[in-house]
């Protein structure tokens, strides 16, 4: 069985294509970006519109197949911005009919912690997931995906992104904080915030552009305190995690977790406590359509041709999700 995904929620446009046994066949994307400023929703619904086809031409000449040989559609059903929502579940439904495919819609967080225990052999993990508008650390629970610690404002990544829209950057601003932070190693005390497992970073942002208007402090060293301080908070997080449901492996997962400095932090935490780390290669951290295409496998005994039941859920948690595809294990 071959599986194409569709991913749109947000800044990238992805189609990936994958067999039932995890064979790789194509995973291409390409992503709205800003010079300066954050993403603009209708703007990277535009985006999406404009490489859409090309982008699944390009998949199928990548994986030297037609559309005949796909027996599977999937696209990301949500979270994330309705218009980019909506292009994706537009174009699946347009090739779901004409090709007389069926189509699964998946959640787009599940699908990051799926595809990352497919690619690293991560089997229980605590999964940190550390990207844009999204923040969670969450285990599998008595029957389902469970959220035991997330941000309780802005993702971390949308932290990091606004953080450099105050210093001239633009989208995304991860990335370049990274480059800046590598140039520091000077610490500027800045709020530490987490509750329990929960974290936030608008207290944070306060503080940084305060300091930025003071005119007192280095932008490298405002960009080493800014990872060092939020990282530090994720990782404290993910442990009591890891402790409160006795799991060995922590998994990172989502755009955040490329950063060098944050799989670091969490190789060291993981090392300390006997446990197993593990990270999927980058061009599966950020959003991507292989696993989205992966995740259509596992849930393909729920495929339907009756595309009047698909739309969009710009909002869905993964803990509203129906884990069907693994067995129940007792809750911790
Ligand atoms: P995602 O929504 O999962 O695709 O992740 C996108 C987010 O990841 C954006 O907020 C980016 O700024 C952030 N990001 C990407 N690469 C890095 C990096 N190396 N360090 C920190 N943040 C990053
Ligand atoms: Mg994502």
């Amino acid at each position: 069985m071959i599986s194409l995904g569709i991913e749109s929620t947000a800044h990238t446009f992805g189609v990936g294509i994958i067999t039932a046994k995890g064979k790789i066949l194509a995973n291409v994307r390409d992503s709205y970006a800003t010079v300066s400023g954050g993403i603009h929703p209708t703007e990277a619904k535009d985006h999406h519109l404009k490489v859409k086809d090309q982008l699944i031409d390009i998949a199928l000449k990548a994986a030297n197949l037609s559309f005949q040989d796909i027996d599977l559609l999937s696209f990301s059903q949500g979270p994330g911005l309705p218009p980019c929502l909506v292009v994706g579940l537009e174009k699946a439904k347009e090739l779901a009919k004409k090709y007389d495919k069926p189509l699964v819609g998946v959640n787009h967080c599940i699908s990051h912690l799926e595809i990352g225990n497919l690619l690293t052999g991560a089997r229980e993990p605590v999964f940190l997931y550390a990207s844009g508008a999204n923040t969670q650390v969450i285990a599998y629970d008595g029957g389902k995906y469970r959220v035991f610690g997330e941000t309780l404002d802005n993702g971390v990544g949308n932290f990091l992104d606004a953080f450099a829209r105050e210093l001239g950057l633009g989208f995304p601003g991860g990335p370049k904080i990274a480059q800046l932070a590598e140039q520091s190693g000077m610490y500027v005390e800045l709020p530490y915030v987490i509750k329990g497992m929960d974290v936030s970073f608008g207290g944070i942002l306060t503080n940084l552009k305060q300091k930025i208007q003071s005119g007192k402090f280095s932008k490298e060293d405002l960009s080493y305190s800014a990872q060092e301080t939020a990282f530090a908070m994720l990782v404290e997080a993910s442990e009591r995690a890891m402790a409160h449901c006795e799991k060995k492996e922590l998994l990172l997962g989502g755009g955040v977790a490329c950063n060098k400095r944050l799989q670091e932090m969490c190789r060291i935490m993981c090392k300390e406590r006997n446990a197993k780390f593990f990270a999927p290669p980058p061009d599966v951290l950020t959003d991507n359509g292989l696993m989205i295409a992966w995740q259509g496998i596992l849930q393909r005994k729920v495929a339907s041709k009756k595309l009047i039941r698909f739309d969009i859920r710009p909002r869905e948690r993964t803990d509203d999700v129906g884990v069907t595809w693994r067995s129940i294990k007792k809750p911790c």
